[in-house]
């Protein structure tokens, strides 16, 4: 499937509230007390980005609205628009 959307995760942040772990199984706790961000590339240190389809994008955006302290953003490749 294309990709539409390009997930950016600020994993220096993450205080490990684990709440988006529940929505996505693209987030995972690791032994830090952080969360993973499965299958993303590290952009620069603990920034991760990930680009996903339309498939993945309900459950990612649900972590991301989850995080306390907003660590998880998605926008759109096509637009460059931040969506959250
Ligand atoms: S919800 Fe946010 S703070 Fe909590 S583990 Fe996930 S990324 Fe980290």
């Amino acid at each position: 499937m294309k990709k539409k959307y390009k997930v950016t995760y600020d994993r220096e942040s993450c205080i490990g509230a684990a709440s988006c772990t529940i929505f996505s199984n693209k987030f995972k706790m690791a032994k830090d007390g952080k969360a993973d961000f499965i299958g993303s590339k590290e952009e620069d240190e603990e920034f991760f980005v990930l680009e996903i389809d339309e498939h993945e994008f309900k459950e990612i955006l649900e972590s991301a609205r989850s995080c306390p302290v907003n660590v998880i953003h998605i926008y759109d490749l096509e637009t460059n628009k931040k969506i959250i």
